[in-house]
């Protein structure tokens, strides 16, 4: 089939990969002409694992094309995806400004059916919103065209995108058409093989089933880091609750690990929008708002602990940084903790050397040349120098560190452990201070 993604980001650019991949031809449109240059060239803008060889290959194919011309997209396909940024606007509510520009874009070019499909995350009453848009603009145009809006919220992770994408856990389709239905089941026949992946349901349904899923990861991950407040005040210790309650298979293991707080693009706009959404309608999402408020306050959890060991005197110290991502796997560092740890630190006089085995270049454009933070090469090369360590993300290079090089290189001795990357008895055995989360020692 022809497929037209406006917008190559994260979520755009895997989605049009794997859809080529498996035979459509793709057709991508985006308005950052250098991102577009660069993927006719064969520049990948983002760090996904696999998606550059997926990308080049199917472009050499002849099946991905990259372009800014929206006419030559519209005139491409008659299914055309929206996969543009929905970013919170002043008051937290999701943005639409991209989504309407793009919608309004295909409604001026369009000759012909189309059936536009949202993968964005946007609020529940978007696709009529996006449809009135479009019709406007026909009406003005006096065209009279046939016209349908889809919800196809999308469900990737950012690391495991290209597997979550071939691989699906479902693909939930919003629509009341059932040529609409066959048209999306023709689509993503070759991902449903297994079994069927596809759960057709009503547009305001699919809308709402994207951030009640990203709302309740998100208080999972606000739940635990609560727990692990309570925890480091009673002398208990989160790693063996986490383990203990895990087991039970109501609960299960996932996404209940405590840490320096969730970042990335998607869970803190996406409650922030929800809870919006509620209390346009009158609604006071109190949930919500407590699992936005715990991670606001985690992510200055790290930054507590320091000041706490220094007595808040940490001006003119030095600190290595492992991990500038908002989680492993990604280059990705919207809403990252690291952020809010690295401003802090800067504000308080201190200064960072960072290492991040993806995000560097994103640190660099984001801060640009500082004094007081030094991109280091290694993990290692990072603790030359350094009085303390602080681990923000998960990557599992971090998970076995040399800790005689620790000892030998941090002058103060002290690790402080943002996602309870080690056994704190191991360490201070070692000689080492240790502070994770929730580890049952108040600091
Ligand atoms: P992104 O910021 O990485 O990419 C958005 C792209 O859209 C950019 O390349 C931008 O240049 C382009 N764009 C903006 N206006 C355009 C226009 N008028 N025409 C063509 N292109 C245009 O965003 P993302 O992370 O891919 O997220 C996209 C949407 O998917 C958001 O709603 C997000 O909430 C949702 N989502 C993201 C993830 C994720 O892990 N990143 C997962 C699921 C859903």
């Amino acid at each position: 089939m022809n497929v037209t993604v406006f917008g190559v980001g994260y979520v755009g650019l895997v989605q049009a990969a794997v859809l080529a991949d498996v035979g459509h031809n793709v057709c991508c449109v985006d308005v950052d002409e250098a991102k577009i240059e660069g993927l006719k060239k064969g520049v990948i803008p983002i760090f996904e694992p696999g998606l550059s060889d997926l990308v080049l290959n199917n472009h050499e194919r002849g099946r991905l094309a990259f372009t800014t011309d929206a006419k030559e997209g519209v005139d491409h396909a008659e299914l055309q995806f929206i996969a543009v940024g929905t970013p919170p606007d002043e008051d937290g509510s999701a943005d639409l400004k991209y989504v309407l520009a793009v919608a309004g874009r295909i409604a001026e070019l369009m000759e012909d059916t189309k059936i536009v499909i949202d993968k964005s995350t946007v609020p529940v009453g978007t696709a009529d919103k996006v449809r009135a848009h479009m019709l406007g603009i026909l009406e003005e145009r006096k065209k009279e065209l046939d016209l349908y809006v889809v919800s196809n919220p999308e469900f990737l992770k950012e690391g495991s995108a290209l597997d979550d994408c071939m691989r699906p856990e479902r693909i939930i389709v919003g629509t009341d058409s059932d040529a609409v239905e066959a048209k999306m089941r023709e689509l993503y026949e070759p991902f449903s093989r297994n079994h069927d992946k596809i759960m057709i349901m009503d547009v305001r349904s699919a809308e709402f089933t994207k951030y009640a899923a990203n709302c309740l990861l998100a208080t999972k991950i606000s739940f635990m880091n609560e727990m692990s407040n309570l925890a480091e005040r009673m002398g208990v210790d989160i790693e063996q609750v986490r383990r203990g309650i895990g087991s039970d298979s109501r609960i299960g293991y996932k996404f209940i690990y405590p840490g320096c707080g969730y970042g990335g693009s998607c869970f803190p706009k996406d409650v922030q929008a929800l809870e919006r959404s509620a209390s346009e309608i009158g609604y006071e999402a109190k949930i919500l708002r407590a699992v936005e408020s715990v991670n606001y306050a985690q992510k200055e959890k790290l930054f507590e602990h320091i000041q706490s060991f220094y007595n808040c005197d940490i001006a003119g110290k030095t600190f290595a940084v492992w991990g500038l991502s908002f989680k492993p796997n990604t280059d990705d560092m919207r809403e990252a903790s690291s952020r809010v740890l690295l401003e802090s630190l800067w504000k308080a006089g201190a200064r960072v050397q960072a290492y991040d085995p993806e995000a560097m270049e994103e640190a660099q454009r984001i801060y640009g040349t500082r004094d007081d933070l030094t991109l280091m090469g290694t993990k290692e090369a990072a603790l030359h120098g350094a009085d303390g360590l602080v681990i923000v993300t998960e990557w599992k290079s971090f998970r076995v560190p040399d800790f005689e090089q620790l000892l030998k290189e941090l002058k103060d001795r002290v690790v402080f452990d943002g996602r309870n990357l080690y056994d704190p008895e191991r360490v201070e055995a070692l000689g080492l201070a240790y502070y994770g989360i929730g580890r049952g020692r108040s600091i």
